[in-house]
């Protein structure tokens, strides 16, 4: 069996001042110290990202922009390019946010677009998928994250290959910023739906490799029992990974 590596990422939106994430980064920093078997990333606002990387300095934190466009350059006002966030010092990039769909009107076609040019471009895509709460009572959970894997990884499956670097992140709508957490088995549930959809379209070796996040509403109190998932290899963590007191003890849930 493949050992993949936990991520735990921290999506900082539109919070934090750059004195904020200095202090952020600084305890964060310290506490993982040289934690080997977790890695750890953060997603500050545009404005921060090279700052943040100074002040990430030698600490063992992956750093993400929480979108970007899809063009290389051009008439594109208020936007940011995969170029642009390699040269502030990211590694990742979060795309398809699921407040990227639904205050930004985002589509699967337009993530999937995003995704190929960040990885052209030499970025890790982190991928969000997820339902509503009325897709979820009305049962179709499963149809809603197949429809928008199709969608937002359309050129991938049509070239049969997916990038190895590439992380998933399943997020169900009603559980971001509401408290309510998916229980561990219900993210499970949907998480094998996900690697079941990987095998089908990239063969075995790379379902089994690729890293799928949860998120939504995670915190100290249920990551241990998230992370005891078989398909949960990480956390988008949204809320909880703006101070370090909540921060941290998610990082270490081991
Ligand atoms: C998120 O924004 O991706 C998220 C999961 O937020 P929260 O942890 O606050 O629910």
């Amino acid at each position: 069996m493949v050992k993949r590596t936990p991520l735990i990422a921290g999506n900082w939106k539109m919070n934090l001042n750059l004195a904020e994430s200095d202090s952020l980064i600084a305890s964060v920093g310290e506490a993982i110290g040289g934690l080997e078997q977790v890695e750890v990333l953060v997603a500050p606002p545009f404005t921060s990202l090279a700052h943040v990387k100074k002040s990430i300095g030698r600490f063992k934190i992956f750093l993400a922009g929480q979108n970007m466009h899809e063009e290389l350059s051009g008439a594109f006002t208020g936007e940011i390019s995969a170029a642009m966030l390699l040269e502030a010092g990211c590694t990742h990039v979060i795309l398809g946010h699921s407040e990227r769909r639904s205050l930004f009107q985002e589509t699967d076609q337009r993530i999937n677009n995003k995704a190929v040019a960040a990885i052209k471009a030499g970025l890790v895509p982190i991928v969000c998928i997820g339902e509503t709460l009325e897709e979820r009572e009305a049962g179709r959970t499963f149809e809603i994250v197949r429809t928008q894997l199709n969608g937002s990884l359309r050129d991938f499956k049509a070239q049969k290959q997916l990038p190895k670097v590439l992380v998933l992140a399943y997020e169900p709508v009603w559980a971001i910023g509401t408290g309510k957490t998916a229980s561990p088995e219900q993210a499970q549930e949907v998480h094998l739906i996900i690697r079941a959809w990987l095998k089908e379209h990239f063969g075995g070796p790379s379902a089994e490799a690729t890293r799928i996040l949860y998120g939504g509403s995670v915190k100290s109190d249920n990551i241990k029992e998230l992370m005891a998932q078989a398909d949960i290899d990480g956390a988008l963590v949204g809320g909880a990974s703006l101070k370090a007191g909540t921060f941290i003890p998610i990082i270490k849930y081991q």
